[in-house]
């Protein structure tokens, strides 16, 4: 019997209540932000977190989604060298053509947007981080609409095999991009509070699968019982990750360009919009990290996962020509996509839940990204010299 009839009618004999596992949900149910949610509750979430000590066991079948991308593919190596003998990678791009891979992991190739790939995959496995999502970065996701909303049937098919094979516990990769619009216009913005999502007026297209995704996940279980946690990334960079072909993001997209001018000796770079647009860049590192966390803990409401270090896009450049050594000349495109004008994280309540918040700076990541964007860069260019005989 799946598991949400069986969990219904254990509910009704009274053995189960609606949320056997946190008693105290029904108390928060219509809270989301920090302001709201009492000490107690919070007291509750941090007890199920203890230090050191994981729910996940090494030997549990852990599958991550997206791992042929830039977040899930850092993943399963950061699990993988943590002593984690199950995983499962899936991702619809061919295994050849994932960022990373490792023989020691269950890579498979296959397409999420179909029900029945979802539980052929889901079969066994008792974590799923949910990271595979049709993205990328504004250039993307402002001109493919329709594309990113499509990938609400991973999330909707991904939740039903969880709550049929009965999975412990399901991790959704939510995005800042849900925020309301209205109080991203300024670039001096005032950090984006969890409860801020709320009256809703998400990112079109992409803002609104994420925020219908998260309810999803809460009505999964608050209904049928499965264990769920969102996380709301803001901008995430690091290396393995895309840094061209039109999916990339800024810090990635910046790299790319400086480097490109450093090797061609041509020094004018084109910046999308006037600079001075903010956003804050959280280094993967930090990102992977909140992200375990968070699928150890028992927090169950959406929580911001970002850096709150605010920076222009000019003062990003800056940060990337003093890596490379190097000044360029900006030329502004002024009708390229640019999104809000300012977005930053509010870390207030992942700072009360945790104890701790993203705190790589962007300096020392960036410089990271640069170094792996350069190698793949400068050895791309040797492997085409080599086979075209160049
Ligand atoms: P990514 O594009 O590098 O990885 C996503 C992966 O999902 C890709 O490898 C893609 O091939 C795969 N995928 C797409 N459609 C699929 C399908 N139908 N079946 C199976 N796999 C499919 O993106 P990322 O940066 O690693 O992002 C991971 C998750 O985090 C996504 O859900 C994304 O929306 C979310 N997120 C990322 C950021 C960020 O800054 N990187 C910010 C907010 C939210």
């Amino acid at each position: 019997m799946p598991r949400h009839s069986r969990h219904r009618r254990r509910e009704a004999m009274g053995v189960l209540g609606p949320h056997r596992h946190i008693p105290d949900l029904r108390r928060i149910k219509q809270k989301s932000c920090r302001a709201e949610i009492g000490q107690d509750v919070l007291q509750h979430f941090r007890s199920g977190f203890d230090k050191g000590k994981s729910t996940m066991k090494k030997t549990d079948v852990i599958l991550v989604t997206g791992a042929g991308g830039f977040i899930g593919g850092n993943l399963v190596s950061a699990l993988l060298s943590d002593g984690y003998e199950n995983i499962r990678a899936v991702d619809i791009k061919p295994i050849t053509e994932w960022y990373q891979r490792s023989s020691d992991v269950d890579n498979r190739s296959a397409d999420l947007l179909d029900k029945s790939a979802c539980y052929h995959v889901t079969e066994g496995v008792r974590y799923v981080f949910n990271l595979a999502a049709d993205m990328g970065g504004m250039g993307f996701i402002e001109t493919h609409k329709a594309e990113c909303m499509l990938s609400v049937l991973i999330n909707t098919h991904m939740l039903m095999a969880a709550r049929d094979l009965e999975v412990k516990r399901y991790l959704f990769s939510s995005s800042a991009c849900v925020y309301a619009s209205d109080k991203q216009m300024a670039a001096d913005v005032v950090a984006l509070r969890e409860s801020d999502a709320y009256p809703a007026m998400p990112e079109d297209g992409y803002g609104w699968e994420k925020l219908f995704s998260e309810r999803m996940c809460r009505h999964f279980r608050e209904d049928y019982g499965l264990e769920t946690r969102i996380v709301r990334y803001h901008n995430v960079y690091g290396p393995y990750g895309t840094y061209d072909g039109g999916r990339e993001k800024a810090p990635a997209a910046i790299c790319r360009k400086v480097i490109a001018a450093k090797l061609s000796g041509d020094l004018e770079i084109e910046v999308w919009g006037d600079g001075e647009q903010t956003r804050s860049f959280m280094f993967i590192d930090d990102c992977l990290q909140g992200t375990r966390l968070l699928m150890e803990s028992d927090f169950v409401e959406p929580l911001n996962l970002g850096s709150d270090q605010l920076v222009t896009i000019n003062r990003l450049t800056e940060i990337v020509e003093d890596i490379a050594g190097i000044r360029v000349n900006r030329r502004y495109n002024l009708d390229a996509p640019k999104g809000v004008r300012g977005r930053n994280s509010d870390n207030t309540l992942i700072k009360e839940v945790f104890g701790w918040a993203p705190n790589i700076s962007l300096e020392a990541g960036m410089e990271k990204t640069y170094r792996w964007i350069y190698d793949s860069l400068t050895s791309d260019i040797a492997a085409h010299r080599a086979t075209s005989g160049m």
